[in-house]
Order: structure tokens, then C-alpha cells, then sequence
């Protein structure tokens, strides 16, 4: 009988045991395991910038220009470029971000898909004003240009190319920017592949006549040194870019990636603030780039991922097809 209860007690502490050992072999994990690894990286990325010594151009906006933003997914266009989107903001060029799609199919926190949208669009919004407030706040007046916000609200998954196309080639005419900010084929995601996809027919009809440059940014697979050649130090609005990317709430389990990949920018480029990363080109270029069938199956690269383990990966892993892409690029220069 007695040998009984204390078999009972035993097996009753176990699990307790095995629980509270996960917790501290947990907690032991992100306190000294993933900042280590992330240290580990972040030294070689510095070595790195030692031998390379890259030195892109430095983008300066030119406050006359009319910018247009493409951001597949409401934070995109936060996470690519919001530094950025300040900086023209306050030279005073005119802003125009267009989210295409409704972010419908994330299923953070596990909401349904109508209150998704919904919560992602009023994020959207929300993310804006943070941009506006805080380039007034720099200027001490209201923001010297514009920002305006378009969201599309394609259902993601559920659209095409064409589709977009389309609705592209209408912002393009009544829009005409000069500078445009899209994702490109260097992605893993198969929303930001066809958003550039459709982008680049877009580019190729009469609609795009205005465009003089194309700046294709970074999200979670980086350009590297190989493609990057336009760098924006994004110090001084790092700020305006935090605050928008807070307003996104829904999705903030999914940005652990974000200030590692600050870091190894800021070690790489031998810089003490934030950066943002381009591949500028020209629209015949970009055109070019995305001609090939196809591109929004494939799956060439690999993206930073939430835990530090496999950072170094992401820029690694597609090297080959990078340099491939480069040369498709300089091909298409004009003479
Ligand atoms: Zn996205």
C-alpha cells in the first residue's frame, strides 16, 4: 500500500521536474544560446566588411521627386524601406505606398481571415500616421511632402499578375513617379515574387514611361554585397520606422528577425547606425530581370529565419543565381 503512494507521489513530480527543466533549459536558450550565436555572426559579418571594404552609393532624396512604394503585404513596406520612406518624406518628395494585398491569410493569434483583414488594414493606416507624426515631428511643422496610402486589398493567395498589372498601370499613369520601391525575384515568398512579377509588366507598358529608377529592397532574404548597390542610412529616422513597425501588432512574433539583420548591416557596412539596403537599376532593367516564366514557383533562396542559428545561410545559399542575375542586370544597361 505504502509503496503505492510513494510510486504515485514519483510519478506525479515528474513531469513537474521535466517541465520546470524545459523552462530553465528554455529561458538558458535565448539568454545565452541565441545572443552567443548572434554575436558569432554578427563577428564575422565585421570581418567580412574588413576584407570586402564596400563602399555603395549613398542614397540623398532629391525632394523633388514622386516616389511610389510596393509592398506586397501591410509591413512590407516597413520593414524594406520605412527609414527611407521617411527620408523622401522630409526632402520633400511626394510618397505613394500601395499595399497589394489584404494579409488575409496570416492566422497570428489565431484570428479568422475577415478579422485579419480588418486588423491589418487599420494597422496599415495606423503605421502611415506614425510615418507622417514623426517627419512632422523632424521638420517641426508638417511633413515638407507627401504621403499618401493606397491599399489594394487583393486577397492573398487568390489573385494574379495580371490582375495586378492592371491596377498598376493606372497608378503608374494618374501617379507618374520617377522612383519606384518594389521586392524583386531575390525572395522565397511567393506574394512578393509575383507582386514583382507583376510590377515588371506593368513597368514594360506605356504606363511606365515616368519611372527613371527602380530601387528593388530587402525583407527577410538579403540582397548582400553582390546586388546592393545603393545604401541608405537610415539613423536619424530609425525612430519614425520603429514606431510604424509597432503599429503592425498582429504581427509582431514575426519581426525576431529584424534586428539581427540591423546588426549584421551595421557590421558589414562598418556603420554605427541603422541602414537599408537597394539594388538600383533601371525600369528596362528591372523588366528584364523578371522577363523568365515561371520565377514565382521557384524557390532559389533562403530567408534569415526567427532563430539565429541559420542566418549566415541566408546569404549564402543562392550566390551563384545572384551573380547571374547581376550579369542579366549589366546586360541590360543602357548604352
Ligand atoms: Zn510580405
Amino acid at each position: 500500500m505504502m509503496a503505492g503512494v510513494k510510486h504515485r507521489q514519483a510519478s506525479g513530480l515528474r513531469p513537474t521536474v521535466v517541465s520546470a527543466g524545459r523552462g530553465v533549459l528554455r529561458r538558458m536558450t535565448h539568454a545565452v544560446v541565441f545572443p552567443a550565436v548572434e554575436a558569432c555572426n554578427a563577428g564575422l559579418f565585421r570581418m567580412a566588411g574588413l576584407l570586402l571594404r564596400m563602399r555603395p552609393v549613398r542614397l540623398v532624396p532629391s525632394g523633388s521627386d514622386r516616389v511610389l512604394v510596393l509592398a506586397p503585404h501591410p509591413d512590407d513596406e516597413t520593414l524594406g524601406c520605412g527609414g527611407t520612406i521617411c527620408r523622401h518624406v522630409i526632402s520633400g518628395d511626394q510618397v505613394c505606398i500601395v499595399i497589394v494585398t489584404d494579409g488575409g491569410k496570416s492566422r497570428a493569434g489565431g484570428l479568422n481571415r475577415e478579422t485579419m483583414i480588418e486588423m491589418r488594414r487599420e494597422e496599415a493606416r495606423d503605421a502611415m500616421s506614425a510615418l507622417l507624426d514623426s517627419t512632422s515631428n523632424a521638420l517641426g511643422t508638417h511633413g515638407a511632402g507627401g504621403l499618401r496610402l493606397v491599399q489594394l486589398g487583393l486577397p492573398e493567395g487568390e489573385w494574379n499578375e495580371q490582375e495586378l498589372a492592371q491596377h498598376l498601370g493606372k497608378l503608374l499613369e494618374e501617379f507618374r513617379p520617377t522612383i519606384v520601391y518594389s521586392t524583386l525575384r531575390v525572395d522565397f515568398h511567393p506574394e512578393h515574387l509575383r507582386v514583382a512579377a507583376g510590377f515588371a509588366k506593368a513597368l514594360s507598358s506605356s504606363a511606365g514611361t515616368y519611372v527613371e529608377r527602380v530601387r528593388a529592397y530587402e525583407l527577410q532574404v538579403p540582397l548582400t554585397p553582390m546586388l546592393a548597390n545603393l545604401i541608405s542610412p537610415v539613423e536619424t529616422t530609425q525612430q519614425c520606422k520603429q514606431e510604424a513597425l509597432a503599429a503592425y501588432r498582429t504581427q509582431s512574433g514575426s519581426f525576431l528577425w529584424v534586428p539581427r539583420h540591423n546588426r549584421y548591416l551595421r557590421a558589414l557596412y562598418r556603420s554605427e547606425g541603422a541602414l537599408e539596403l537597394f539594388w538600383e537599376m533601371g525600369p528596362r532593367q528591372f523588366v528584364a530581370l523578371h522577363a523568365n516564366e515561371g520565377i514565382a514557383v521557384v524557390h532559389n533562396f533562403r530567408s534569415i529565419r526567427l532563430r539565429p542559428f541559420t542566418d549566415l545561410a541566408a546569404w549564402m545559399v543562392g550566390i551563384g543565381k545572384r551573380r547571374a542575375l547581376r550579369r542579366l542586370v549589366d546586360r541590360n544597361a543602357s548604352p
